[in-house]
């Protein structure tokens, strides 16, 4: 369970969040949104291009703490992340080849990142939670 007290001021002062906290965050998020079990892990990789990553081949997710600068990016992140959990839970087995079909579908088409429906329901989907979360932690 998060300690909100011991978070919030360190948000409200706008001081960086320690890896401890955005672990604490992302389990509370994770156990939100039921998706059942997901490992979380934080790599101290630096300047990488990705903010987060959901590995589904071992049901994990890597945080990358110095490449997230602020809550909200880390909040609509893993947001995103929750949903490719939640298709993959519902899907099952099935969730890796539409996926990859997707993914050959946009690259075929050139319509890019987003031109895989997984990625735009995903990224559509943390905009609209990502205020609830806000208000929670800002
Ligand atoms: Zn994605």
């Amino acid at each position: 369970m998060i300690k909100l007290l011991e978070l919030t001021p360190k948000i409200l002062k706008n001081k960086s969040l320690s890896d401890k906290d955005f672990v604490l965050i992302a389990k509370e998020m994770l156990n939100a949104y039921g998706v059942g079990d997901v490992k979380i892990k934080v790599s101290t990789r630096k300047n990488y291009k990705n903010l987060a990553e959901y590995h589904y081949e071992n049901k994990s997710v890597i945080i990358y703490p110095s490449t997230l600068k602020n809550i909200n990016k880390f909040l609509l992140t893993m947001l995103h992340e929750i949903l490719h959990m939640l298709d993959h839970k519902k899907l099952k087995d099935k969730f890796i080849t539409q996926y990859e079909d997707e993914l050959s579908k946009a690259d075929t088409a050139g319509t890019g990142y987003y031109g895989n429906s997984f990625e735009a329901r995903a990224e559509a989907f943390a905009k609209k939670e990502v205020q609830k979360w806000i208000k929670k932690y800002l």
